[in-house]
Parts: C-alpha cells; sequence; structure tokens
C-alpha cells in the first residue's frame, strides 16, 4: 500500500494532457481554454482547450470514418476482444498515474480512485471484452420458406457526456460496452476532470484499438457539450450529469437528427432503517458511508434517511459518530476521511443547502462548516441534519455533498410513502430483520436498485440507473449493450 508520501511522489511527476485527442492523436484545437484547478489547494494545474464547434465537428467525423471504415465495426469478435484486453490490462498498469490524475483533477482520495475506481473500471472492459462472442442474435418463427433474422448491429457514433465524481469509472460506463459491440465514440469530460480521459484515449491507441475508435474532447458544457449533442451525425448520446443538464440533450436530439439520448441522472436516495434492523451500529456505518464516501459526490448517495421511531434517538447518536471517520484531509492521504469537494463554486452551492437547512426547523447534529487547509476552502465537513420536514429543501433536493437528511417515521406506510414522494427513483436500501418487508418494500419503492441490509449495492453484473427524474436506460451488466446497438430484421423468402 501507497504511503501518503508515496502519492505525494507520483502527483509530482504527474502529466495533464489539455487538447483534444481526434483520430488517433492529439490536436490543436481553436483559441478557446479553461483553467484545471486543484479543488484541494487551489492551484492551477493546466490550461484546457475547449475543444469547440468545429472541433466536436472533427471529433465526430473521425470517429465516422472509422467506423465506415469496419477495422473495428466489422473486426472479427477476438480482434476486438483481444485488444479490448490488453486495453484493460494498460489501464491496470498505469492505476496509480490514472488515480492521481482523478484525485488532482477533483479533488477525490487517491486511495479510493486507486483501489475501487481503477480496478472497477478495469474489470469492466474486462467483462465486455468477454462478453463480445457470448450473446447470440435469434431467428423469428416465420412461416415456412421464409428465414426471419433478428440482428443486433452496431449504431455507429457515440457520444459520451460525463460528469466529474467518477471521472475513469463514467467514462468506462460508456465506453466499454459502447466500443465492445463495434461503435466509434466521442466522449465529452467533464471540465473539472479532464485529465484521465485524455490519457485514457492515448492508452487505447497503445493497446492497438484503431485510431478513431475512441476520441476525447475537453471542454465546456455550454460550447463543446452542446455542439456534441447537436450533431447531426451522432447516433447515440449517452449522457450521465443532472437531470437539468439531461433535459438538454432531449431538446438536442429534437433539434437536431433525433438522436437516442440515454439519460442517468441525479438522485434523492433514501435509506429506510427500521427497528427490527439486523444490527443497528452496522446499518449507521452503512449510512455513513451512503452519504460521505466520495464527498457525497454519488449520484446514488443515499442522502436522506427515514428511521423509526422507536430506534431514532439511538441511530441519530450512531451516525453522528461515524462522523469521526469523515473528516476531511490531504486528498493525497490515505488516512484522510474524506478528500476535497470539487470546486469552490461546489463548495458554495452545498453551502447554500446548508445555511438554509440552519435556518429551519431542522436540528443540525453535526458538521455544518467549511474548511480552509493547504490554501484552499473547498472542504466541507461530514454533516447531518435530524427532524428535517420531508417537503424541505434538503429532503428533496439533490445536494452532492456530504449532507445528511434525517427524517423519523411512525410505520411502514409513511416510511413507503415518504421514499416514494421525490421527483427522483435512482436507487434505494432497506434495513430490516424482516423478509416480509424486504420483499414488500422492495417491490413497492420505486427505484432503479434497492438494497436491502446494506446501502447503494452495483457491480458489472447487474444494471444500473432510474426512474422518473433520474432518467432512463441502464448502465452495467449485459442490459447496458442494448443501448449501443440496434436490432435489424433481415428476411429471406427462399
Ligand atoms: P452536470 O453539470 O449535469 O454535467 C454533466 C456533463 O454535462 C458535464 O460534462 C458538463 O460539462 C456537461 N454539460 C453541462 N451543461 C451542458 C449543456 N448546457 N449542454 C451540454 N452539456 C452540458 O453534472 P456534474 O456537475 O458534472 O455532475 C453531477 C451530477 O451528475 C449530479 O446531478 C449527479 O447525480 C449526476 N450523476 C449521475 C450518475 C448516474 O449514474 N445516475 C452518476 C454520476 C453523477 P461541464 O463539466 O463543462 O459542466
Ligand atoms: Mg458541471
Amino acid at each position: 500500500m501507497r504511503s501518503h508520501q508515496d502519492w505525494v511522489q507520483e502527483a509530482a511527476k504527474a502529466t495533464l494532457h489539455t487538447r483534444p485527442f481526434i483520430g488517433g492523436r492529439f490536436v490543436e484545437a481553436g483559441q478557446a481554454t479553461f483553467e484545471n484547478r486543484n479543488p484541494a489547494t487551489g492551484e492551477l494545474l493546466s490550461e484546457v482547450a475547449d475543444t469547440g464547434a468545429a472541433g466536436v465537428d472533427a471529433a465526430v467525423r473521425a470517429a465516422r470514418s472509422t467506423y465506415d471504415s469496419g477495422v473495428w465495426s466489422r473486426a472479427g469478435m477476438r480482434f476486438r476482444r483481444e485488444r479490448m484486453l490488453r486495453f484493460a490490462d494498460l489501464l491496470a498498469d498505469h492505476a496509480a498515474e490514472l488515480a492521481v490524475l482523478d484525485s488532482l483533477d477533483m479533488g477525490k482520495r487517491v486511495a479510493d480512485a486507486h483501489d475501487l475506481d481503477l480496478p472497477f473500471s478495469v474489470d469492466l472492459f474486462r467483462y465486455y471484452a468477454e462478453a463480445i462472442d457470448k450473446i447470440n442474435d435469434e431467428v423469428a418463427p416465420t412461416p415456412p420458406g421464409t428465414l426471419g433474422l433478428i440482428r443486433r448491429v452496431p449504431l455507429g457514433v457515440v457520444a459520451a457526456v460525463i460528469p466529474w465524481n467518477y471521472p475513469v469509472d463514467m467514462l468506462a460506463w460508456k465506453v466499454a460496452p459502447a466500443m465492445a459491440v463495434g461503435n466509434s465514440v466521442v466522449l465529452k469530460p467533464a471540465e473539472q476532470s479532464p485529465s484521465s480521459a485524455l490519457r485514457i484515449a492515448e492508452l487505447a491507441v497503445e493497446a492497438g484499438i484503431p485510431e478513431g475508435v475512441l476520441n476525447v474532447i475537453p471542454g465546456l458544457g455550454e460550447t463543446t457539450g452542446k455542439a456534441l449533442g447537436l450533431h447531426p451525425d451522432v447516433d447515440v448520446l449517452a449522457f450521465t450529469g443532472s437531470t437539468e443538464v439531461g433535459r438538454y440533450f432531449l431538446q438536442y436530439a429534437g433539434q437536431s437528427n433525433l438522436k437516442q439520448v440515454w439519460l442517468e441522472c441525479g438522485g434523492k436516495s433514501p435509506h429506510l432503517v427500521f427497528a427490527d434492523a439486523v444490527d443497528l451500529a452496522e446499518t449507521a456505518k452503512h449510512t455513513a458511508a451512503g452519504i460521505w464516501f466520495n464527498q457525497g459526490a454519488v449520484c446514488s448517495a443515499h442522502s436522506r434517511v427515514l428511521v423509526e421511531r422507536s430506534v431514532h434517538e439511538e441511530f441519530v447518536s450512531l451516525v453522528a459518530a461515524e462522523a469521526a471517520s469523515y473528516a476531511p484531509g490531504d486528498p493525497l492521504d490515505p488516512a484522510a476521511g474524506m478528500g476535497a469537494i470539487v470546486s469552490p463554486e461546489q463548495t458554495d452551492a452545498i453551502m447554500r443547502f446548508v445555511d438554509e437547512a440552519r435556518d429551519s426547523s431542522a436540528r443540525l447534529v453535526t458538521g455544518g462548516e467549511r474548511i480552509t487547509r493547504d490554501g484552499s476552502d473547498s472542504y466541507v465537513q461530514p454533516t447531518v441534519f435530524d427532524d428535517v420536514d420531508p417537503t424541505s429543501t434538503l429532503a428533496r433536493e439533490e445536494v452532492f455533498g456530504p449532507v445528511l437528511a434525517i427524517t423519523p417515521f411512525d410505520t411502514e406506510a409513511e416510511a413507503l410513502a415518504l421514499a416514494n414522494d421525490s421527483a427522483y427513483g435512482l436507487a434505494a436500501s432497506v434495513a430490516t430483520g424482516s423478509l416480509g418487508r424486504a420483499h414488500r418494500l422492495s417491490e413497492q419503492i420505486h427505484a432503479g436498485t434497492v438494497t436491502v441490509n446494506g446501502v447503494d449495492a452495483f457491480s458489472a453484473w447487474t444494471p444500473f440507473g432510474g426512474f422518473k427524474g433520474s432518467g432512463f436506460g441502464r448502465d452495467l451488466s449485459l442490459h447496458a449493450l442494448d443501448k449501443y446497438v440496434g436490432l435489424k430484421t433481415v428476411w429471406i423468402n427462399h
């Protein structure tokens, strides 16, 4: 295991790419740039190109011409599998380098990036590489003298626009399945976290994945992201980010070429804690991880806890006691409980929620302060508000920060009603020792994933995504492949 000092040295060696990677190499973009700052220190890391409309067009044309050439889209399955496996190996070999890039760019604990994010992404590239030759097409039961084939075909150019909270994983969630079935990809990373994606594009070529299969264009949402959303030659747009920006992509598709749009958006996921929970202290640890892991910047963060009144007080103290293990520190220090918040602006936004809750009837149990360290004020204490009014802003809106809202309830029916009274439907968790209650609630809670006796479970093998304002379409598992293929019917009269 690397020490704080090891990671500081690793960070000192980091090279940050700043230009778009199109058609297999870094290219010049226009004059526009934006600053990439390390939120942990405020230090300027790099001036990054805002690719812009002309660069977006160049990237889409490179992706299209690679797709049309067939070097990847019509390559044998063994070829695609072997290149993707080699790519996965290269990502594993460069895990420390990539983890440092994410930590510097967006403030997460480098130990989490290295020990969790990178292995997950590596696994995902291997998973989809291995899936390529294990899914059969279909033959329909057509009348005698005819043959009806139902084939899955790649769609062409897939564009992906992703957020900053898990830069490497969000890339892998989109790129691995899209690439596996033969598409070419143009990916726009978030402005706060462009560095790992640019390096990964370079590694793809090193792994022998043909030039133009993976193009990465850094840039701002309102310029580069919008141009990608409106581009007439993009077939599929896979988005992960806020519900607000998700709405734009549906509009862009309507205003341009009716490209398919898949949205993984925000959440306000509830954790329902019943008095019959198997182990209340263990449940409090789940609650803490569910809101404070990754500084609370998790789309499926369990940011509201609904707890049965008879264990309410005990549970609130148990959760508050966990806060000590999540004290913010240097993201390069494996001993830090949390890292930095991605930017001063995001920290301002989090503090607006905290200040509004302080002025409400809710009770501040722990935290609530912004912290300055290493010359940066992008740190927030792990925070808990209790007795939060379920109609208040804190109970209803996504904070995307380390702020937990607790509300007590009296009956299962009340807990269920509160859980479902949300604009979102991404995830939910239930702590109960009752098998009947576990089944009843997992059936009735309207969320893409319900975890019983744990919090926010997900894996490569199970689909992930939401209902309602959390979007539609599923990442991960074999089901993700459905987003990146079209069904083609071939009818033969013989
Ligand atoms: P965001 O502001 O919605 O941005 C997501 C991406 O969209 C970024 O690349 C962004 O570029 C781009 N974008 C912003 N405005 C745009 C516009 N007008 N047109 C085109 N593209 C635009 O989200 P974020 O702040 O990066 O991430 C936090 C959000 O992501 C939260 O709501 C969280 O719940 C969600 N999220 C969801 C999942 C999931 O799987 N459901 C996973 C992780 C995160 P810029 O970087 O330049 O703004
Ligand atoms: Mg943003």
